[in-house]
């Protein structure tokens, strides 16, 4: 063997050691940044005030509804997936995490995993096969690494399941965040293409991703796989936005105050 193949294997070894020793050791909490001893990613306090998402859900897309059923936008167009869960609600440190996680702080992929393992072990043990959402050429060159398919790469590690990246990004999409419910979709159509179709043929697939807002992303992405052959398409995201009121929020009685008055009231 050449000294630069004898180079390769050393490093590439060193790395499999690192990465041994980073998934089974951690020393401080991920929320509060405080000591933890048994290698814990949260501690226990922190596991205690996060926004866990066990509350009334909606059965199909598993965001938390204010009553038991089918919520309105479900009703007024069902997900492509078969259901969809989510950890938490996107509130308070689950969100912050999330932000984190996508703005430079990649190391959480193994904490969002082991949260998440619970409720994966719960719904969705007979899945087949898991895949992150895929990234466009040019956004993975500007963050550096798919914060999707890591978190769902290390989940299926845990899970003990197949990871699978069978789907590419083909064009760039606009980000979604100004966009409403149906313009999310049609931004996306199309952006997805199956490469490796055998690979989810006759396959339950499940799809990990951060965070489920309308859930455009999954939809589109189930849309394909499912299309691809596979047999079943589900989600499991970390966080879920709770269902706004589609009717927008009442507004706020008044307390007491004149017409035409202006301004605070003074103390
Ligand atoms: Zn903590
Ligand atoms: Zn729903």
């Amino acid at each position: 063997m050449t000294l630069q193949g004898r180079l390769k294997g050393f490093l590439a070894a060193l790395r499999a050691r690192k990465k041994q020793y980073d998934d089974a050791h951690n020393f401080t909490c991920d929320v509060c940044g405080r000591e933890v001893f048994a290698g814990e990613r949260v501690c226990t306090a922190c596991r205690g005030t996060l926004p866990w998402n066990d509350g009334v859900i909606c059965p199909i897309c598993g965001r938390k509804v204010r009553e038991e059923g089918v919520c309105i936008s479900c009703k007024q167009r069902r997900p492509d997936v078969e259901r969809a869960r989510s950890v938490f609600e996107h509130e308070g440190e689950a969100a912050r995490l999330v932000v984190r996680f996508k703005r430079g702080e990649k190391y959480l992929f193994r904490t969002l995993a082991e949260l998440s393992l619970p409720l994966f072990e719960q719904e969705f043990s007979n899945t087949q096969a898991i895949v992150g959402v895929p990234m466009s050429e040019k956004a993975l060159k500007k963050r550096g690494y798919n914060q999707s398919e890591l978190y769902a790469a290390r989940l299926a590690e845990l899970a003990q399941k197949e990871f699978l990246s069978p789907v590419v990004k083909q064009r760039e999409t606009a980000p979604q965040k100004f966009l409403g419910r149906t313009e999310r979709r049609e931004n996306l159509a199309g952006c997805f293409h199956v490469r490796e179709r055998k690979a989810v043929r006759g396959k339950r697939v499940l799809i990990v991703d951060d965070t489920f807002t309308t859930g455009s992303t999954v939809s589109e992405l189930a849309a394909v796989l499912k299309k691809a052959g596979a047999a079943e398409v589900c989600a499991l995201t970390f966080t879920s936005v709770t269902e706004k009121n589609p009717y927008g929020v009442p507004p706020k009685p008044s307390r007491g105050r004149k017409k035409g008055e202006k301004g605070r009231a003074q103390n």
